[in-house]
């Protein structure tokens, strides 16, 4: 591969002084995570404003692009020549093999000045525009930025014919960094944004099998936030393969993630009570109150500080104003819904972007669309709710501590 190395660049503006160290420190560890799962051998090196990472023998190029780009902080991937020798001769001959390479070009050899030259009549169809932008971050280096975009861009125009400079609007731009080495490129693979996983606590996840709890998921965690998941399964209502489909999106989503602890909590003796007890048009608000106790429970015990969930304002019954207002009443810890103001063509195509759609849509049933009304509530009271739940009393603490006790815990990713 003609590519040794990949210089990348993170963003967010704010993150200054010993936010931007921990910020870094961060990032490093996160893409060492990523690429411990590529083939070759990587060093990830930080200096002045960039992170670098560097191969030693054979890898796999696109898995460490595909890798890199799940890392959030990661702005742009660019694959970079490095040049060794910073004199100019030296870096006039690289930035000549680098066009050569990186757009399979031909070089020609004899000079430009020296060729005829070219008929009025040739047609301009097959030109490509360029320009050079030289930075000069070490400014011991002799020759300045401007100096060196000119004898760079003249180097290039000498040795191949079809390119031609266009400072405004060129096709491509030659990057050129002048460091201890010196740095050239000229592609930048977008990555996903955001901010490095472990730089803002960590929160749990209410994880179905749907399309938009995963997308949920994944957006907070390109926050830096650190998640676990908890799955409420209800055999035999929900089957074996439902329990997969979810494990299967933890899997995916912790490749941007991380590991995730996933906490699977039988839910069927607690839904078939409030089934029994309950009255029916009520049943969809108690359970969802029910699975957020349980939630937060299990994320006090994981060390998260919040709970996360798919809700969008009028998605469904249960997801009216009023509704989530009766579901947050039982819950002590914030709950953050990304998707609030979300249309749903908006989070499918999130979830397209990230790779968690096709599974989502595997037709397995949901243990809410089992008990579900009807005609649910869409205005439903706390206080009519605390009534219909005191129903539960006497059977529902120990089927609560049951769920608890009874969680197995999948370590994904
Ligand atoms: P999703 O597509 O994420 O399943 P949804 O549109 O089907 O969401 P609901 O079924 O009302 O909506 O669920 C709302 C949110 O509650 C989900 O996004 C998820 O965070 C959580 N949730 C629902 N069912 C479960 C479950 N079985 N286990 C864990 N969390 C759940
Ligand atoms: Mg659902």
């Amino acid at each position: 591969m003609f590519y040794k190395s990949f210089l990348l660049k993170y963003g967010e503006i704010g993150v200054k002084g010993k936010n931007r160290d921990m910020f870094e420190e961060a990032l490093i560890s996160q893409i060492r995570l990523a690429l411990k799962k590529v083939d070759g051998k990587f060093t990830v090196r930080r200096e002045a404003g960039r992170v670098f990472v560097e191969t030693d023998g054979d890898y796999d190029y696109d898995g460490t692009v595909n890798a890199l780009k799940k890392v959030f902080g990661v702005v742009g991937i660019c694959p970079v020549m490095e040049v060794p020798d910073r004199s100019v001769e030296a870096v006039k001959s690289a930035i000549v093999d680098f066009v050569h390479e990186t757009y399979q070009f031909p070089v020609i050899r004899t000079r430009r000045a020296e060729l005829d030259k070219p008929a009025e009549t040739e047609k301009k169809a097959d030109v490509t525009t360029f320009k050079v932008r030289a930075r000069r971050p070490d400014k011991h280096y002799p020759v300045s930025s401007m100096e060196m975009n000119a004898i760079l861009g003249e180097e290039i125009l000498n040795s191949f014919t079809n390119l031609e400079v266009d400072v405004h609007e060129p096709d491509i731009t030659i990057y050129v960094e002048l460091r201890e080495q010196v740095y050239i490129y000229s592609k930048i693979i977008p990555g996903p944004g955001g901010m490095p996983i472990g730089t803002n606590g960590k929160s749990m996840l209410l994880l179905s099998g749907g399309i938009d709890s995963p997308v949920a998921g994944w957006m907070i965690a390109k926050r830096g936030v650190r998640i676990d998941a908890t799955y409420f399964h209800a055999p035999p209502y929900t089957s074996e393969r439902a329990k997969q489909k979810v494990i299967d999106l933890a899997k995916i989503v912790s490749e941007y993630s991380g590991p995730i602890s996933l906490h699977i909590v039988n839910f069927t003796d607690i839904q078939l009570a409030i089934y029994e007890k309950c009255p029916h048009d009520e049943l969809t608000i108690i359970m969802r109150r029910y699975m957020m106790r349980i939630a937060e429970t299990i994320a006090k015990e994981s060390d998260c500080q919040a709970l996360i969930t798919g809700e969008s304002i009028g998605q469904v019954a249960s997801q009216t104003v009023p509704s989530l207002v009766c579901t947050d009443e039982v819950c002590t810890v914030p709950v953050f819904r990304p998707l609030i103001g979300f249309d749903k063509q908006d989070i499918i195509d999130i979830s397209l972007k990230i790779g968690t759609y096709d599974t989502s849509i595997l037709p397995y049933e949901d243990c809410c669309t089992i008990f579900v009304a009807k005609h649910p509530v869409t205005r439903p009271k706390a206080e009519a709710i605390r009534r219909s739940e005191e129903k539960l009393q006497g059977v529902i603490d120990d089927l609560v501590q049951t769920a608890l006790d009874t969680a197995e815990t999948i370590l994904v990713g």
